[in-house]
């Protein structure tokens, strides 16, 4: 069992360990990580192959990992569909994949640990009380003393105190957790566990060293920075590169109805999502192999913007 870090006496110096953490020599371990919420669209494909090369090109492993942690919002099959595109697109990855959905002792475990250390407490408050708190939620039953379970989420407590990390693509990034995003829940009140405890904890256990994913979880790190330390565990180096935008300017998810890439022809989709990467491999490779290695042989992850969103009707 790891010794729970306290992070109160000393956020500054709780920082400083981190970087050194994330800093640490090792052989790159990455991985990508799709929600089974449907097929893989352009934006997650990019996701996928973002990470992919990061890996490859440093020799590292690539993960697979399956968030399938909220059932309801997972369409049967879709995991296996995601596999199957996977390989279509001749993205092979290292080792079995990891199911989320075997996790839950281990989810419950962790969460158990930071109870008992007193960084966990119950809270009955409403969806709807929250919303009207600006989503910064505000402590309210910090003092409390709730049982846990029934129909209590768990929160875990922040502190005062920035977090932040060099983002390999983003530059500096840092929240004060306790104005900016509040006691975050853990463990909801329908019982799954939160994306936040369930991603610190599978990192940690496959030894991911290295995170490559959407810019859109960029304000995730903070909190996921803070679980890590409370844990002990090292924080990988994160990059996070710009989402694809729809024509309203919003991320392009399944939510918004994007539509699934057809792996059966790769090479034009690995083309495009290359293209996003700012990677143009030359019109004479011929086959989606020759223009994967090429990636893997030219790849350089500077060469993504630093930005936050780029159109997707540029590359359609
Ligand atoms: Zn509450």
């Amino acid at each position: 069992m790891h010794r729970l870090q306290d992070p109160r006496r000393n956020p500054g110096e709780a920082i400083r360990r981190l970087n050194a953490q994330s800093r640490s020599p090792g052989r790159y371990i990455g991985r990508f990580a799709p929600s089974p919420t449907g097929p893989l669209h352009l934006g997650s494909l990019v996701a996928a192959l973002a990470s992919y090369l990061d890996a490859r090109a440093a020799d590292g492993s690539w993960l697979l990992r399956m968030e399938d942690l909220d059932p309801p919002r997972e369409p049967a099959g879709a995991a296996d569909t995601i596999l199957r595109q996977l390989d279509g697109l001749g993205l092979r990855w290292d080792g079995p994949v990891l199911y989320q959905s075997t996790r839950l002792e281990a989810y419950a475990a962790i969460l158990q640990e930071l109870r008992e250390a007193g960084h966990c407490f119950a809270c009955d408050c409403s969806r709807a009380r929250v919303r009207a708190l600006g989503s910064v939620y505000d402590g309210h039953c910090r003092g409390r003393g709730l049982p846990p379970g029934g129909d209590a989420a768990m929160r875990l407590r922040t502190r005062p105190g920035v977090f932040g990390m060099d983002d390999r693509i983003q530059g500096w990034f840092e929240q004060e957790l306790e104005s900016a995003v509040g006691d975050f829940v853990l463990r909801r009140r329908d019982g799954l566990f939160a994306y936040q405890l369930a991603v610190v904890a599978d990192d940690a256990m496959q030894q991911v060293n290295q995170v490559v994913r959407g810019v859109d979880l960029l304000d995730s790190t903070p909190r996921q920075l803070y679980l890590q330390a409370l844990l002990g565990y090292p924080a990988p180096r994160y990059a996070h590169f710009p989402v694809l935008l729809n024509a309203q300017g919003r991320k392009l998810s399944k939510q918004h109805f994007a539509a699934p890439v057809d792996a059966s022809a790769p090479e034009p989709l690995l083309r495009i999502a290359l293209e996003f990467l700012r990677h143009s491999p030359p019109t004479e490779l011929a086959g989606p192999g020759e223009v994967l290695d090429w990636a893997v042989a030219n790849w350089d992850i500077l060469r993504i913007p630093a930005r936050h969103g780029i159109p997707a009707s540029r590359f359609e």
